[in-house]
C-alpha cells in the first residue's frame, strides 16, 4: 500500500504503540515513525530493539513535521500529554488516541489543541494482558474492530483517510458516538475485567485457607480469569476512573442478575438456572458465528 502519512509520531511505547508500528510498517503506511516514551529506560530499549524509525528525548520533539499523532498513554495521562504536545503540533496534523474510554478522553484533550489541528478518537478492541515496548506485534489488530468516535464538525476527507490508515493496519473500522462507545465496552470488557479482578481475589483469599489448591487445581474457567486479572494495573485504574458512570451501571445490573441466580440456587430453582445457562450459551454461538471468536475446545490452545 502507498503511504497514507508522512511522519507517525508515536506518543506512549507499550503494547498498542508497539503494534502499530509493527503493523504501519508490514503495510508502509507512513514513510517515518517516530517515537517517544516518558521513562529513559522505555526509550532505550525502543532504540535497541529497532521500535520506531527514530525515538527523541521529549514529546514535542516526536510531535514537530508529524501529520499523524497518536497518544498511546494510559486514559488518564491523555490531557497532560496533550498539553504538553500542543505548541508543537503541526497546522493541518490529526490527533489520534487508543484509550480504552472516548468521553473522557475526549473532554481532557480537546481544550489543549490549536485551531486547525484535527481531532479524531479511535480505539482499537485488540489487546492482551502483556504491556511494555517488547510486547508488540504486527497482527494484534488484524480482523478486530477499531470504533472511531468523531465529533460533529470532522472534516470527512480526514476521517476517510484515517479510517483506510486503521484497515491498513488489518482492523474492520465503526464510527460510534463516544458515550455510546463507553456504555458498550462497559459491558463487552470493562465490568468483565473488574468480575475477573474479582474472582482472583477471592481465590486468592481462599489460596490461603487451602494452600496450593487454588493454583494447582485451576480450571479452564478460572485460568482465564488470571489471564485478564493480569493485565496492567496502572491501564485498568485508568479505565475505571474514566468511564465511571457506565460502569456503575452495568455492575448495578449485574449485582441484580447475581442475585437472582443466588436466590435459584438458594431455592433450588434448576428451571431458571438452565434457562438462563441456554440464553448465554446461544450468545457464545453468536459470537463464533460473528467469526469473534473460534469454537475450538479451551479457545483453541493445547490442554496441559
Ligand atoms: P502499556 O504497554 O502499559 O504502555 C503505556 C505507555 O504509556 C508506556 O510507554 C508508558 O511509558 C506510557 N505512560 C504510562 N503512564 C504515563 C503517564 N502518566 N504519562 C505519560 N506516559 C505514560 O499500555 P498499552 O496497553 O499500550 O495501552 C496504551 C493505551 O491503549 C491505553 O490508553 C489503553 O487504555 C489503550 N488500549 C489498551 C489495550 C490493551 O489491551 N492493552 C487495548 C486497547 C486500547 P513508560 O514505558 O515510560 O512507563
Amino acid at each position: 500500500m502507498a503511504h497514507l502519512y508522512d511522519r507517525v509520531a508515536l506518543i506512549g511505547l507499550g503494547l498498542i504503540a508497539g503494534s502499530m508500528f509493527h503493523a504501519i510498517k508490514r503495510a508502509g503506511l507512513a514513510k517515518e515513525v517516530v517515537g517517544y516514551a516518558r521513562s529513559a529506560e522505555t526509550r532505550d530499549v525502543a532504540r535497541e530493539i529497532g521500535l520506531c524509525d527514530r525515538v527523541v528525548d521529549s514529546a514535542a520533539q516526536a510531535v514537530e513535521g508529524a501529520d499523524l499523532v497518536m497518544l498511546c498513554v494510559p486514559v488518564g495521562a491523555m490531557g497532560a500529554v496533550a498539553a504538553e504536545i500542543a505548541p508543537s503540533l503541526q497546522q493541518g496534523a490529526l490527533v489520534s488516541d487508543v484509550g480504552s474510554t472516548k468521553a473522557a478522553v475526549i473532554e481532557a484533550v480537546t481544550p489543549h489543541l490549536p485551531e486547525g489541528v484535527h481531532f479524531i478518537p479511535a480505539h482499537p478492541l485488540a489487546g492482551t494482558e502483556q504491556s511494555g515496548p517488547k510486547s508488540g506485534f504486527a497482527e494484534l489488530f488484524d480482523n478486530r474492530w477499531c470504533l472511531l468516535t468523531p465529533q460533529e464538525g470532522t472534516d470527512p476527507a480526514m476521517l476517510l483517510k484515517y479510517k483506510s490508515f486503521w484497515e491498513g493496519l488489518g482492523s474492520k473500522v465503526d464510527e460510534m458516538d463516544a458515550q455510546h462507545h463507553d456504555l458498550v465496552l462497559a459491558v463487552t470488557s470493562h465490568t468483565p475485567h473488574l468480575i475477573a479482578y474479582t474472582m482472583v481475589g477471592v481465590a486468592d483469599d481462599l489460596g490461603r485457607v487451602t494452600d496450593s489448591e487454588v493454583v494447582q487445581y485451576s480450571a479452564a474457567g478460572f485460568r482465564d480469569f488470571t489471564r485478564i486479572a493480569a493485565s496492567d494495573p496502572t491501564m485498568w485504574r485508568d479505565v475505571f476512573l474514566a468511564n465511571k458512570d457506565a460502569t456503575l451501571e452495568i455492575l448495578g445490573r449485574f449485582t441484580e442478575e447475581l442475585f437472582a441466580l443466588q436466590r435459584a440456587i438458594r431455592t433450588g430453582d434448576g428451571d431458571h438456572l438452565h434457562d438462563y445457562f441456554t440464553r448465554t450459551r446461544a450468545i457464545r454461538r453468536g459470537i463464533i458465528e460473528a467469526g469473534q471468536d473460534t469454537d475450538a475446545p479451551n479457545f483453541g490452545r493445547n490442554a496441559k
